[in-house]
């Protein structure tokens, strides 16, 4: 059903049909060719060391990875030539991570997205946040988990290679209540999917919203302009959003707007419509039972050949298309819509909502999310 949408303009070259379960026991057995590598990759100012994984699967498909930010530094994969570049922007080294980055393949938390005026009230209490967008707060505040350097750990099974990031965020650590404890595993299976997976448990009730925020380009991270890419999205509903991009609490059909992409449609067709965002900056309520992992969408460059099909479990996901890149150095020197996000996610200001899904954990609970990004080829047209 997902393929259909594409199948007018290209016509699958799937080397790997099967959705594989995951399995999560450490230290079996790997293919020979796949391979985790670790390499220095520069010094925080306080001297704390930060590495440089380098994940292999048994294709030669590559996923670069550092502990600081848990972030995504590459993805490189083939094209229709089985030419493999990085589709991802970053930095080739730490320094320009240091610098205020747009959130390069970042893992951002404890809240991504935006809490309208940095406030949030919970058991009676309100807490203040910092407001670092506009009068709202965005991604976690001021040092949020992109900033941090998380412990890692390598993990290896029968069809992947993977890391496992954990983070012990303290009481009051940025104004959010509790001890929260996060993993982040990230899995680079055989058939070039990364499984990204959170688990959470805090010892206070406290908001939680975790997603990564990889740039893509499947033209390769030089690749210009996504407006080519055709965007297929599981998605009947978007977030109606204030001047702030605060969410006005109304869910409304696409139906008829520029957020329609329910069939496959170039980023950039209506792109020039979304005058007061610069391009696409919303949160889609994905189609489907929270929860349960499901599609969201599929992503294809007709020119290089290379797609992307998402699934999820979370209830949102932000398109972002750069809108704010003005190719400067802490930019990476990239421009305007030369990338897309597909930021998987809860409702941006849930705390504040009643009536969006629960973002509130409590002690004796776990928080888990599972969002899987699978890269392919499709046939020339
Ligand atoms: C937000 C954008 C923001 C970008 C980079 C996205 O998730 O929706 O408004 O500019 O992240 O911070």
């Amino acid at each position: 059903m997902l393929a259909a949408g594409i199948a007018a303009c290209t016509l699958f070259v799937d080397r790997s049909p099967a959705t594989q379960p995951i399995h999560p026991n450490l230290n079996q057995d790997t293919s020979p060719s796949m391979n985790i590598t670790k390499a220095p990759f520069g010094t925080l100012p306080d001297g704390t060391a930060v590495s440089l994984w380098t994940l292999t699967n048994s294709r030669g498909d590559l996923l670069k990875m550092t502990d600081y930010g848990a972030l995504i530094v590459s993805i490189e994969v083939p094209d229709r030539q089985g030419n493999r570049t990085n589709v991802t922007l970053g930095f080739p080294k730490l320094d320009g991570y240091l610098e205020r980055h747009p959130y390069f393949g970042a893992t951002v938390g404890r809240f991504c997205n935006r809490i309208a005026k940095g406030k949030f009230s919970l058991d009676g209490t309100t807490y203040s946040l910092a407001q670092n967008n506009g009068p709202n707060h965005l991604h976690g505040g001021e040092v949020g988990f992109d900033k941090l350097v998380w412990k890692t750990e390598e993990l290896r099974g029968d069809n992947y290679v993977g890391l496992r990031f954990s983070l012990l965020s303290p009481d009051g650590q940025e104004g959010y209540p509790g001890n929260l404890s996060v993993q982040a595993d990230y899995l680079w299976d055989n058939e070039a999917k990364l499984t990204i997976r959170f688990t959470a448990t805090t010892d206070k009730a406290t908001p939680i919203n975790l997603t990564n925020h990889a740039y893509f380009n499947l033209g390769g991270w030089q690749g210009g302009v996504i407006h080519n890419h055709q965007l297929q999205l599981q998605c009947s509903k978007y977030l109606a959003i204030d001047e702030t991009m605060i969410p006005t609490g109304a869910l409304a059909d696409v139906a008829g707007t520029p957020l329609d992409f329910r069939t496959a449609t170039p980023i950039g067709q209506r792109i020039a419509q979304l005058t007061a965002t610069n391009g696409y900056d919303h949160c889609f309520a994905v189609d489907g039972q929270p929860g349960t992992l499901r599609s969201c969408g599929m992503v294809v460059d007709p020119k290089s050949g290379r797609g992307m099909e998402i699934q999820t479990t979370q209830p949102g996901v932000q398109l972002y298309t750069g809108n704010f890149l003005n190719g400067s150095d802490s930019n990476g020197g990239f421009k305007l819509h030369e990338a897309f996000c597909l930021e998987t996610q809860n409702f941006p200001d849930a705390p504040n909502q009643p009536s969006f899904p629960n973002s509130i954990l409590k002690p004796g609970e776990k928080f888990e999310q599972t969002t899987s990004y699978r890269f392919l080829v499709v046939a020339d047209k």
